[in-house]
């Protein structure tokens, strides 16, 4: 091993650790700490981030970049390690781009924002998340110009999330989806509903949990490698190689959205749990690929686990660990988990309309960022978007533009991510009965595991080596995404249950 590089994962190691400590005392605080004590770990959040950003950011590790980058150098390194020098040299380039004072002004900004949309979102008040946004906004934009100065800064915002994809692609995707989604609510809600009351009830937190464990290890997540906790809102985080964790929400009167949360976060995990070794502390096993990632959850949620052959095998034994379900026939518990019905909230949307809140996003993004429209008039142009694509019109902001996160945060160009997980998910499923024959098959027997273990070859193993354009391409024989498949496995399903 050359000194360089023997410096470099030195340098790499000690990176590690402090994301280490940063990782762990944001999942303390997401689970475990008491109201008293959340001062103080953000405090140290604080202090380690920064220690962090300043080792990213630092000449010493330019330098060894630099080195790295030497074809004599570079051509001996380990793929993992190249793919670790290409990207952090891309991105130490882009900070170095932008000026220390809008740096700090921008941190700064974003933890006011974050702060100032909670409450605006609480009062109800868009008036005062207004001029915050406005600004986040602005300099969201010029923070892009500064990292990238010759791309469109939107283009660049989507490039962070999703490698590969652009405005014109996404567009493309996206408009296929909308005729077709559109249609289909209409034939939906024209349609019978299922009586959903058959489930009202109260249900044993414990007997949740319990059930939790008994699906995540079904579909092949690896207590051996991971664990769980609860936490407000459900998500998946590594905790350094081998220790993948997940948190859930469990509700007295909703076991269902606490079985789905518990599958889609399963599948997160089972993606960072099987990646190769070989890429382990690589910039490989750090997978940036929002849309990717999503896939592969949404696949677990809605290809899987909201197929009704999926519960087949295993619907008796949910009976034993929550005797209401008894009273429940599979039929009708199957209907109820395949409800669709447009609503406000993106989060708790169905399968069908979820698409069609991503879209509404994406068109709010595109005339902010391309249009230019004024922030002032963005609730308004959200209702009408929602009223255009779901034929509802929401009463208050909350229940509207306050309702997400994200653009507080500064994640513009997020949203996108999430459909196009699905987009995937329909050419993975087509390709998936192509070489295994009927998923419905395959669930129907209890051996769900077999799917996991072809996700794994096909796709968790290379965590994100390639882009998701090229991961589905190389997995489909196909050269370009399409929304197709997913749209034909929404008219089927649907046209099925609800008899048109
Ligand atoms: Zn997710």
């Amino acid at each position: 091993m050359s000194e360089t590089l023997d410096r470099f994962l030195e340098y790499r190691n000690k990176m590690r650790q402090y994301g280490l400590a940063v990782s762990m005392l944001y999942w303390d605080l997401q689970t475990a700490t008491p109201k008293k004590g959340v001062e103080c770990k953000t405090e140290a959040i604080g202090f380690f981030s920064t220690e962090s950003f300043k080792l990213s950011t630092g000449e010493a590790y330019g330098k060894l970049l630099e080195a790295l980058s030497r074809p004599e150098e570079f051509d001996l390194l380990t793929r993992g390690i190249q793919v670790t020098v290409t990207r952090e040299k891309e991105e130490y380039t882009r900070y170095k781009r932008i000026p220390q004072d809008f740096y700090t002004e921008l941190v700064t900004l974003t933890a006011k924002a974050s702060r100032v949309w909670e409450e605006a979102k609480k009062n109800n008040d868009f008036a005062m998340f207004e001029p915050v946004l406005d600004q986040m906004i602005q300099m969201t934009k010029q923070s892009a110009k500064y990292q990238e100065p010759d791309m469109d800064p939107y283009e660049f915002m989507l490039s962070r999330y999703e490698k590969g994809m652009d405005t014109k692609q996404i567009e493309k995707l996206f408009e296929e989806l909308k005729s077709g989604l559109v249609p289909l609510l209409a034939k939906i809600k024209a349609a019978a509903k299922p009586d959903l009351s058959a489930l009202k009830g109260e249900y044993d937190l414990n007997a949740q949990r319990q059930w939790q464990e008994f699906l995540l290890k079904y579909i092949g997540f690896d207590y051996e490698g991971g664990g769980v906790a609860e936490a407000e809102h459900p998500f998946t985080t590594s905790l350094g190689t081998g220790d993948v964790r997940v948190t859930n929400h469990f509700y007295t009167d909703d076991p269902i959205n606490a079985m789905f949360s518990a599958i889609h976060e399963g599948g997160h995990a089972i993606f960072e749990q099987n990646i190769d070794p070989a890429f382990w502390n690589t910039a490989v096993a750090n997978i940036d690929l929002m849309g990717l990632h999503e896939s592969q959850s949404r696949f677990f949620e809605n290809m899987l686990g909201r197929n009704k052959n999926f519960w087949i095998p295993i619907y008796e034994k949910l009976g034993e660990y929550m005797p209401q379900f008894k009273e429940v026939p599979l039929d009708l518990f199957y209907r109820v988990i395949n409800d669709v019905r447009p609503s406000l909230i993106r989060t708790a949307a169905d399968e069908v309309t979820y698409g069609l809140h991503v879209i509404l996003r994406f068109e709010m993004e595109k005339a902010i960022f391309g249009e230019g429209v004024p922030t002032s008039r963005l609730p308004e142009l959200w209702n009408e978007k929602m009223e255009e694509l779901l034929g509802i019109r929401p009463e208050t902001d909350r229940e509207g533009i306050l309702q997400d996160v994200h653009w507080s945060n500064g994640y513009f160009g997020y949203f996108p991510s999430y459909l196009l997980g699905s987009i995937y998910d329909g050419m993975i499923l087509a390709q998936l009965e192509k070489e295994m024959g009927s998923v419905d098959q395959i669930l129907k027997e209890g051996r769900v595991k077999e799917i996991t273990r072809w996700l794994n070859e096909r796709i968790h193993k290379n965590g994100s080596l390639y882009t998701s354009g090229e991961v589905i391409g190389n997995l489909c024989g196909e050269g370009e995404i399409s929304a197709k498949p997913l749209m034909e496995y929404f008219n089927k399903k649907y046209s099925e249950l609800y008899g048109f």
